[in-house]
């Protein structure tokens, strides 16, 4: 299998100098065709900044200072905006987390679906997206104003649009926290049918761990800009190597090992500087060692096959099979 995405050593940053604060830092994975991965990780971690700089897509006041972004062979860093833009437009698709701040309030829905796709695709392939998404009532969601659609509907459409124009590449960003919980099922279903079916990259950003471990290949965890641990599911999420990989978990009902207690992970993600020489999580990890998880920054360590963890002292040993 071929990567469609490929990232290098990416870091985005808030300031300048030795101060500056790290929104992602030193970031490298890839993703081959075909592939559903999950992102996971509290508010602040990054995915969202991680996601949406697939496409170049930066927060206010974030820039780049090292790294690529690799899209289907696109530099994406240093494209043209309008290769950019045809990037954007046709091979990779974002479906937003706020579904109706995500479409155009000057336009109506079916012009919106027309413009996403081009050529605009046949009648009868758009109708059976719809209705694969569960939007049945086709010609009045498609005269629709967007402020017309609940919440819901808005993405699900959203997610029609993503569908329709057959892209290399999808980033969901909690595609589904709209709809009820059996229309959530059948979405992330038809996602990741999809993805396997046409070969699309799928990267599915979201705090639901029930669903990641379900319709995911792979799983990355992040933590305050970087991937602390990635690999493969289930046996990340069985034997997590990194301890707020393990703390995450626990903290999630009905993925607490037996006889656990649900506990909460003390403290917030706190944002980490570039010149920061310690474990960004060691303030509220129950492993750390002052010694060295407060005077080194873990670097990733091998854990087993195409499984990687930044920690000094993971919970599986280095080279576990
Ligand atoms: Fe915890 Fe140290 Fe590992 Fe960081 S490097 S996660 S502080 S054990």
């Amino acid at each position: 299998m071929s990567a469609q995405v490929k990232i290098e050593g990416l870091s985005l940053a808030y300031g300048a100098g030795e101060t500056a604060v790290l929104a992602l830092d030193r970031i490298t994975l890839t993703s081959d065709r075909g592939q559903v991965l999950g992102l996971v990780g509290e508010s602040g971690s990054g995915k969202s900044t991680l996601g949406f700089a697939l496409g170049r897509l930066l927060p206010q006041g974030v820039r780049p200072t090292e790294g690529r972004v690799e899209i289907c062979g696109l530099d994406v860093w240093n494209a043209e905006i309008r290769a950019l833009r045809a990037l954007r437009r046709k091979r990779l698709r974002f479906i937003f987390q706020d579904p109706v701040s995500s479409l155009d309030p000057t336009r109506r829905i079916g012009r919106q679906i027309a413009e996403a796709v081009d050529p605009v695709a046949d009648r009868a392939a758009l109708l059976s997206i719809m209705d694969e998404v569960g939007l049945h009532d086709h010609d009045r969601v498609l005269s629709a104003w967007p402020h017309q659609l609940s919440g819901g509907m808005a993405q699900r459409v959203a997610i029609a649009i993503a569908l329709i124009a057959e892209p290399d590449v999808i980033v969901a960003d909690e595609a589904t926290s709209a709809l009820d919980a059996s229309v959530r099922a059948r979405i992330l279903a038809l996602l990741r049918e999809r993805a396997k079916a046409r070969g699309i990259t799928l990267w599915l950003l979201s705090h639901d761990l029930h669903a990641v471990r379900r319709y995911c290949d792979r799983v990355a965890v992040m933590y305050a800009g970087r991937i602390v641990e990635e690999g493969p599911l289930p046996a990340v999420f069985d034997a997590p190597a990194h301890p707020y990989t393990a703390a995450l978990l626990a903290a999630t009902p009905g993925l607490e090992r037996p006889g656990e207690t649900l506990p909460t992970i003390p403290g917030t993600v706190k944002p980490h500087r570039r010149a920061a020489v310690d474990c960004a999580f060691a303030a509220r990890c129950a492993h750390a060692r002052p010694d060295r998880c407060r005077t080194e920054r873990p670097e990733p360590l091998s854990v087993g096959t195409g499984r990687s963890v930044l920690c000094h002292f993971p919970l599986l040993k280095q080279g576990t099979p």
